[in-house]
């Protein structure tokens, strides 16, 4: 198995200032399987991910990475793991192909060993050409994909990256999604964290939402939906006047208070209300009724169980 992680526990500081930010996490990674976590600000995804990798030593908990005792052998474990950190940290000083060559010498990689696969791990990252262009020269999209061929010099079972398309434009997006797919399916297993949640839901077998260092929900992102929250979501939004004057706060609030009795929950968020329910027909057939409203009818997606179970405040 990739990844083993069972009852981490993770404190920070000492006696009364002690702080778990970890609480008991549990995860097993299947080989050639993507695993997201999510969780807003501050829930403990980084921390789980160094923890993971023995970057920083857990407060309890039993973990194995490739199959190996972490912290116990955690240097032979990272061997065979390949990490695309959140921030890129490219060498600007070299060209595309050194800032590979020198990274496989971390690894005990030779350069006659790494040299030949260079042109293949660029192609692989949609950087053909560019073995000898400078990093100063590329645009954000191709570092970030430099940085994650970078992660696959020492071949890795295990592929860890924090955030990789944060900042991407949609078509690098799609360039490393299309790229981790074809990972996963060689036999690679991925663990990411994201912020994106249509990231998670295209790319993920399985995730977790995570937060204040607990999982409260994990699954395949389908199992997690259908368990957390109603299938159908109807947004009301719209420049109402009309209730303003009634000394209401606009649609969305007219909205909460009248179609409360039509839908299983209605939040507000903004100047949208989200009404959840198993059956939208009646409800748009009352909200039509409204002139001056507007309607947005879809399904639930992990958007909506992520607010559920996080909560819409603001974090940091
Ligand atoms: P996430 O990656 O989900 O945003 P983190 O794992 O970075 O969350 O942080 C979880 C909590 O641990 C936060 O409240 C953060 O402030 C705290 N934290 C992280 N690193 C340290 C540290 N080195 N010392 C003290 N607190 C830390």
């Amino acid at each position: 198995m990739p990844l083993e992680i069972s009852g981490l526990v993770k404190r920070y500081g000492r006696g009364a200032d002690a702080r778990e930010v970890v609480r008991g996490l549990d995860l097993k990674l299947q080989r050639g399987e993507c695993f997201a976590l999510l969780g807003p600000n501050g829930a403990g995804k980084t921390t789980t991910l160094r923890c993971a990798l023995g970057l920083t030593e857990a407060s309890a908990g039993r973990i194995r990475l490739c199959g190996l005792p972490v912290p116990g052998q955690a240097r032979e474990a990272r061997a065979r793991v390949g990490v695309v950190p959140q921030m890129d940290s490219l060498d600007p000083d070299f060209t595309c192909a050194e800032n590979l060559i020198v990274f496989a010498g971390y690894f005990g990689i030779h350069e006659r060993e790494i040299r030949p696969r260079v042109p293949e791990l660029l192609a692989f990252a949609g950087l053909e050409g560019k073995e000898t262009a400078r990093i100063q020269s590329l645009s954000g999209g191709m570092k970030r994909r430099l940085t994650l061929a970078r992660a696959l010099v020492n071949r890795p079972e295990l592929l860890v990256l924090d955030e990789p398309t944060t900042g991407l434009d949609p078509q690098a997006r799609h360039l490393i999604w299309e790229r981790l797919r074809r990972l996963t399916a060689e036999g690679t297993t991925i663990l990411l964290t994201t912020h994106f949640m249509d990231e998670a839901e295209r790319l993920a077998h399985r995730l977790a939402i995570l937060d204040t260092g607990r999982i409260l929900a994990q699954g395949s992102p389908r199992e997690v939906i259908a368990a957390h929250i109603e299938p159908q979501v109807v947004e009301v939004f719209g420049d109402w006047t009309e209730a303003e004057s009634a000394g209401g706060s606009g649609a969305a609030a007219w909205a909460a208070a009248h179609a409360g009795a039509l839908s299983r929950r209605c939040e507000i968020s903004g100047e949208t209300a989200f009404c959840y329910t198993d059956d939208a027909a009646p409800l748009l057939a009352h909200l039509a009724r409204q002139p001056g409203l507007r309607t947005l009818h879809r399904p639930a997606n992990l958007e909506d169980v992520f607010l559920k179970l996080t909560g819409r405040e603001l974090r940091d």
